[in-house]
C-alpha cells in the first residue's frame, strides 16, 4: 500500500489533496504533463538540478542566472564533483562550444530577471536533445501566460510562484513542471527526500492567488510600460532595459517567443556617485527598496546596494542599474512619486 507514493496520500510531505488540485492546475498553465510544487522557488531550483546530474557531470549555465541558482552552481555542486560553465546565452553558438562530452545539463533563464537576457529557447533544446542533455528554464519573469518554455521543446520549467502566482506578497513557493515520467521521478526521489513541498495553507494561497493572475499580471505590465517610457525622456536616465521597448535589443527573438513581457524592467541611470543612486531610492516615498517583486506592490532595487561604497565605479553600467517592478497602484500616483525623487537625486 505505501509502495507507490505518488498514487496515493500517504504523507502531507508528498501528497495532499490541495496540493493535488494546484498541481493540476500549474502543469495546465505551463503546457505541462504534471508539476511539483515547492515551499520556495529556490527549492524548485535545486531539486531540477540535483536531480540530473552526478559526480564528474558538467553544467552549462547562461551567465546571470537568479542568485541562489548560481550559488548552488558555484559554491555546492562543485564540492560534489559536479562543474558549470557560465556562458553568454544570447548566442546560441556560446551553448554549442560550452557543451562537452559529459555535459549533462543546460540551466537557462529567459529573460534573466537582472538584465533580461534572452535564450533562444528552442534553439538550446534541438542542441541539446540529441546529447541527452537535460534542458531546464526558469521562467519566472515572464510567466507561463507569456510564454511557455515546454512547448518550446525544453525539458523542465521552474517558476518563483513567490512572485506572480500569488501576487500579494505573503507567501513563498515554487513550481517545477514536465513529462509526468520525470516529474514522477524527481517526486519519488528528490522532492520526498529534500522536504520542501508546499504547505496545503500555501497551496491555497495559490489557487486563490491564480484567479486574479492574468488581471495583476496586465495591470503590471501595463503600468511599466508607462512607467518605463516616462522614465527614457527623463534627462537623468541613460537608457532603459525591458523587452517590452521597442528598442530592446533582442527584439525579434522576444517576438518569436515571448507573447508579453512582465511587469519590470532596469534602468540606467546617469548617476556620477553613489550618494546619487541613494538619494534616488530613499527619496521615493511609495514605493519600496526591496528584493522580491510580483506583489501588489511596487518595489525597487539599486544593484549598487550589492558592491561596497568606496568601490562604486560611475563608468560602470551595472553600478548605475535601478530594477523597479510596478504592482497594482495608480500609473499616475507611481509616476509623481518616481519623477520627484528623480529632481531630487538629479537637480536641474
Ligand atoms: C525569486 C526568484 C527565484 C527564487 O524564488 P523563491 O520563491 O524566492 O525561492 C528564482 N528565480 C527568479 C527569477 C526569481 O525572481
Amino acid at each position: 500500500m505505501f509502495a507507490d507514493e505518488s498514487s496515493g496520500y500517504v504523507y502531507s510531505r508528498g501528497k495532499h489533496p490541495t496540493v493535488d488540485i494546484l498541481r493540476q492546475k500549474l502543469a495546465a498553465l505551463d503546457g505541462a504533463e504534471d508539476a511539483l510544487v515547492f515551499g520556495s522557488g529556490a527549492a524548485a531550483i535545486f531539486c531540477s538540478v540535483i536531480a540530473n546530474v552526478k559526480a564528474g557531470d558538467h553544467i552549462v549555465s547562461q551567465r546571470d542566472p537568479y542568485s541562489w541558482a548560481g550559488k548552488l552552481f558555484t559554491d555546492i555542486l562543485p564540492r560534489f564533483g559536479i562543474e558549470t560553465s557560465f556562458v553568454d546565452g544570447r548566442d546560441i553558438g556560446n551553448f554549442r562550444e560550452a557543451l562537452r562530452s559529459n555535459t549533462k545539463l543546460i540551466y537557462l533563464e529567459s529573460p534573466n530577471s537582472k538584465t533580461f537576457e534572452l535564450q533562444d529557447l528552442e534553439a538550446v533544446a534541438i542542441l541539446a536533445k540529441p546529447h541527452g542533455i537535460i534542458t531546464v528554464c526558469d521562467n519566472s519573469y515572464a510567466t507561463p501566460l507569456y510564454q511557455q518554455p515546454v512547448k518550446l521543446g525544453i525539458d523542465l520549467v521552474l517558476q518563483s510562484a513567490t512572485k506572480y502566482i500569488n501576487g500579494h506578497s505573503d507567501a513563498v513557493a515554487g513550481v517545477l513542471s514536465g513529462r509526468a515520467e520525470m516529474i514522477r521521478s524527481i517526486f519519488l526521489k528528490e522532492y520526498n527526500t529534500i522536504g520542501s513541498g508546499v504547505s496545503p495553507f500555501t497551496a491555497w494561497q495559490l489557487l486563490r492567488g491564480l484567479r486574479t493572475m492574468p488581471l495583476r499580471v496586465e495591470r503590471s505590465v501595463n503600468t511599466s510600460r508607462i512607467i518605463a517610457e516616462n522614465l527614457k525622456r527623463h534627462r537623468a536616465v541613460e537608457k532603459i532595459i525591458f523587452p517590452a521597448d521597442e528598442a530592446f535589443a533582442q527584439r525579434d527573438l522576444y517576438n518569436m517567443q515571448m507573447k508579453g513581457a512582465g511587469g519590470m524592467f532596469s534602468v540606467i541611470m546617469k548617476a556620477g556617485s553613489v550618494s546619487q543612486m541613494e538619494t534616488f531610492c530613499e527619496s521615493l516615498q511609495h514605493v519600496l527598496i526591496a528584493v522580491s517583486w510580483g506583489g501588489h506592490e511596487s518595489l525597487v532595487i539599486p544593484f549598487c546596494a550589492g558592491v561596497e561604497r568606496d568601490a562604486f565605479e560611475a563608468e560602470n553600467e551595472a553600478h548605475r542599474m535601478v530594477r523597479i517592478y510596478c504592482g497594482l497602484e495608480d500609473p499616475e500616483y507611481l509616476w509623481n512619486d518616481i519623477r520627484q525623487a528623480l529632481e531630487r537625486a538629479f537637480p536641474a
